[in-house]
């Protein structure tokens, strides 16, 4: 099997394009004596492939954060380009960018960022009540997506009553429920003891198998490892990147739950 992604892959944009981002906290020098604005991204460019499963990995206040909110739109860098499937992003109105948030993204944090007083599967169904999905649609694709990972049994448990594991899994039906093509994990693992963190690792191939595309950002390299890319981020700069690591046949269709699982 050659390694080589077809032509029609080869000559698609890449689905992720950053060209020269930069990003500094603080506001603008209005004389010399104002303090200097934080320098945090510093000329980061990079392309991702829809399909790849590329880990950013780099030390506690890298900028990691800083470039995922970047990567899903919750932040706008100060200069530089950011190109999805070849179209600037700053080109994109108000509705257009929360439009994309919310139904190409899909957000996992350390921290899983569950709402404390709904149900495990209202969590997940939140996102879809944004999109306007009808009621009985959003119950049971949250139902299937919380069946498809392992916790159909605790549909109408609260956070509180979940481990952090199985927390984290519904933080990740939480961002599969609108599609979730481009699934942008910060830090998943870091709140996990080990057993945990390697099933949520787990989960995170199985999406990438089915055709998600995942960016990791992590600070553990060995948990970096485990993806299929590595980008090595420094002081706000790309000091290392494994390359691109499609898979052989070109990017797969997203898994999604209203179709069931896959045969
Ligand atoms: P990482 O996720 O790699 O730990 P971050 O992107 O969170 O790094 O932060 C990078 C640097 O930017 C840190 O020095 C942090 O203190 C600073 N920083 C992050 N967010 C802000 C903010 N909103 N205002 C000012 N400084 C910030
Ligand atoms: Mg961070």
């Amino acid at each position: 099997m050659s390694a080589t992604p077809g032509p029609e892959a080869a000559n698609a944009p890449p689905l992720v394009e950053l060209q020269d981002i930069r990003r500094s906290y603080g506001l603008p020098q209005r004389t010399p004596d104002d303090p200097a604005p934080t320098p945090v991204l510093r000329g980061i460019s990079l392309k991702i492939h829809a399909g790849e499963f590329v880990a950013i990995m780099g030390a506690s206040g890298s900028g990691k954060s800083t470039l995922m909110n970047i990567l899903g739109c919750l932040d706008r860098p100060n200069d530089g380009r950011y190109l999805f499937e070849g179209r600037d992003v700053s080109d994109l109105d108000a509705d257009a960018l929360a439009r994309m948030r919310r139904e190409t993204f899909g957000f996992v944090f350390q921290g899983y960022h569950l709402v404390q007083t709904e149900s495990a599967r209202e969590n997940v169904e939140i996102p879809a009540l944004y999109a306007g999905m009808p009621e009985h649609e959003r119950r049971v694709r949250a139902t299937a997506l919380l069946e498809r990972l392992a916790m159909g049994a605790r549909l109408d448990h609260r956070p509180g009553q979940l481990s952090g594991g199985q927390q984290q899994r519904v933080a990740i039906a939480r961002a599969l429920m609108n599609g979730g093509r481009v699934i942008l994990a910060d830090e998943p693992t870091g709140a996990l003891d080990s057993q945990s963190g390697a099933e949520v690792m787990k989960l995170l191939h199985e999406l990438a198998d089915a055709g998600h595309t995942v960016i990791l950002i992590t600070h553990d390299r060995q948990v970096a490892a485990q993806a299929r890319r590595i980008v090595e981020i420094r002081d706000g700069e790309i000091v290392a990147d494994s390359g691109d690591a499609r898979p052989a046949d070109g990017p797969r269709p997203a898994w999604d739950a209203s179709r069931g699982p896959r045969a």
